[in-house]
Parts: structure tokens; C-alpha cells; sequence
């Protein structure tokens, strides 16, 4: 009886388990040449202040411009780069461009980069967005890292002097993806945010969830009793705007107000 479970479960499980295997390695080993042939690539989302038509900075959203897959999206290999360290590169990489691209816009405008909580545990995280800063010649109050509560969540002394010694360089730092997670209310009391930005899944159910309604307007009275402005994150229709607008949101972002596009190409992304 025992033998015969242990042989479904192989029969059942190895099958699957070996294709998981095989396509993460496959996808680490496609990684590596993306990195090498310059398949990864940028699309900046721009960032709106109240007015709506003024552009305060804009997002890098990182790529996957695949020779075979054609276009892959984040959510598909940064999770994988994150496993297999490749995220270094790909960080690397990211702040430097981000920066280099920045250099080509308006002097008021900030450039926001993705920070994954595994880029924490390499000890060079500050002095790349050193070299990042000094080789573009960004001024670092035009760069502003997003990093989620997981990198408090992890290893959370170390990580915390390292966004200290970031902030020390003048750089701002934003809490991505706020409201989803753990989100303990204490991280906004160990560090001090520049700015907070309210995830997606809040936005878009603002008109038809009293309970996503009522934790915007948590986080926006936190931002206002701390002097943090809110990113209102994924605005797709004019009637979450005026809603967000009046519910006293700083920023908005979302695809109302413009898509992430590549710098050369500006309709890539457009449906
Ligand atoms: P995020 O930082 O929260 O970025 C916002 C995501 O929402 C982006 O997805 C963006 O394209 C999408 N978005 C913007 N406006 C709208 C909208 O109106 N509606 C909808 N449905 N979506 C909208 P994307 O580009 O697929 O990126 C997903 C996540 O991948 C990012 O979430 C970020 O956590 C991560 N990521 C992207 N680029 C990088 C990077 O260079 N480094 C790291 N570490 N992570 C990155
Ligand atoms: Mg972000
Ligand atoms: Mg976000
Ligand atoms: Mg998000």
C-alpha cells in the first residue's frame, strides 16, 4: 500500500518537478545571453502630479526582448534572476541606464528604479548606485529607488543601514506596492519614506470596494500627518483619477495617463 502511494507520488510529482527544474534552468541560461546580446531593455511609465498633465519623473520597468519569445515581461524572469543572482546584473545594469536615460529629460524630473530585496544581500548595493550616479552625472535627487516592505521584512538591520547610507547619498526612497503584503504600519516608523506608493489592486477597486476605499484613505492620512506624498499606482479610467484626486493622492500612475514605453519606440506597449 505504502509502495504503491510512494510510486503514484514519484509517477505524479517527478514528472512535473523535472519540468519546473528544466525550465528555470533553461530561462537562467537565456538570462545569461539576454545580459550578454543586450535583449534586456527599458520602458519608462511617466508619473503625473495633481495637475495630471505635468510629468514629475517617471518608472523603469525592465523588459525581456527575447530573439525566439519575443517580448517577456518581469513578472516571467525577475523572479528567476532573483533566485539564481542574476539580479545583480540585471540591477546593475538597470541603475545605470535608468540614470544615463534621465540625463536626456527635464532637470526637474525624478527617474524611479525597482529594487528587489535580494539586491540587499550583496554588499555593493550602495557604492552601485554610486557609480551609477557619478558615470551618468544624475544628480542623486533625481533617482529614486522603490523597494517593498520585503526588504525590511528580510534581514531587516543590515538592509535598514543600507537605506540609511542610500538616503545619505541623496537619493529618495519610495515604499512600492503599499497595502498589499505584510504591510505592518512600524516600517513607515523605521525608516523615512519619500514617498508611498498605493498598489494597484487598491486603485482600480476604488470605486466599487468600501474596503479598498477605506485603506486609500488610511495611507493617505498617514502620508499627509507625515508629510509623505502617495503614488496612486495603475489609474486606468478618469473616474479613479477624480476619485484618487479627491481623495487627496499626490501622484498618479497608471495607464490613463501613459503606458511604459521604450525611449525610440513610444507605441510598443499601446493595445
Ligand atoms: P511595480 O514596481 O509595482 O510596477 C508597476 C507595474 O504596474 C508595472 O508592471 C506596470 O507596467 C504596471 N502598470 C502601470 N500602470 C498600470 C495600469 O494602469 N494598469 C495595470 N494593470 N498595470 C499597470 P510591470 O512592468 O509588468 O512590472 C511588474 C513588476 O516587476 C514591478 O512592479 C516591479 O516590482 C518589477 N520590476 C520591473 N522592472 C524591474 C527592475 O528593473 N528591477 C526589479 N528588481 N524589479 C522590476
Ligand atoms: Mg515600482
Ligand atoms: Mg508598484
Ligand atoms: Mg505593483
Amino acid at each position: 500500500e505504502a509502495k504503491r502511494n510512494g510510486r503514484n507520488c514519484l509517477a505524479f510529482f517527478k514528472p512535473e518537478m523535472e519540468t519546473a527544474a528544466l525550465k528555470r534552468h533553461e530561462v537562467e541560461m537565456d538570462l545569461r545571453q539576454a545580459i550578454m546580446f543586450q535583449q534586456l531593455q527599458l520602458h519608462y511609465q511617466p508619473i503625473m502630479d495633481v495637475s495630471h498633465v505635468r510629468i514629475v519623473g517617471r518608472e523603469a520597468l525592465m523588459r525581456w526582448q527575447h530573439p525566439v519569445k519575443g517580448l517577456i515581461m518581469p513578472i516571467d524572469f525577475i523572479p528567476i534572476a532573483e533566485e539564481t543572482g542574476l539580479i545583480h546584473e540585471l540591477g546593475a545594469f538597470t541603475l545605470h541606464e535608468a540614470c544615463v536615460e534621465a540625463m536626456r529629460w527635464d532637470d526637474h524630473e525624478t527617474v524611479a528604479v525597482n529594487l528587489s530585496a535580494s539586491q540587499f544581500t550583496n554588499g555593493a548595493l550602495v557604492s552601485l548606485v554610486e557609480s551609477a550616479l557619478t558615470q551618468s552625472g544624475l544628480p542623486a535627487r533625481r533617482l529614486e529607488l522603490e523597494i517593498t516592505e520585503s526588504v525590511l521584512l528580510a534581514n531587516s538591520a543590515a538592509n535598514l543601514n543600507t537605506l540609511n547610507r542610500l538616503k545619505a547619498l541623496g537619493v529618495k526612497v519610495a515604499l512600492d506596492d503599499f497595502g498589499t503584503g505584510y504591510s505592518s504600519l512600524g516600517y513607515l516608523r523605521s525608516f523615512e519614506f519619500d514617498k508611498i506608493k498605493i498598489d494597484k489592486s487598491f486603485t482600480q477597486d476604488v470605486e466599487s470596494s468600501k474596503e479598498a476605499l477605506a485603506i486609500i484613505r488610511a495611507i493617505n492620512g498617514i502620508g499627509r500627518s507625515l508629510d509623505i506624498p502617495t503614488t496612486a499606482e495603475g489609474v486606468e479610467t478618469t473616474e479613479q483619477l477624480d476619485r484618487l484626486t479627491q481623495e487627496g493622492c499626490s501622484h498618479f500612475q497608471g495607464y490613463l495617463l501613459g503606458r511604459p514605453v521604450s525611449h525610440d519606440t513610444p507605441s510598443d506597449e499601446s493595445v
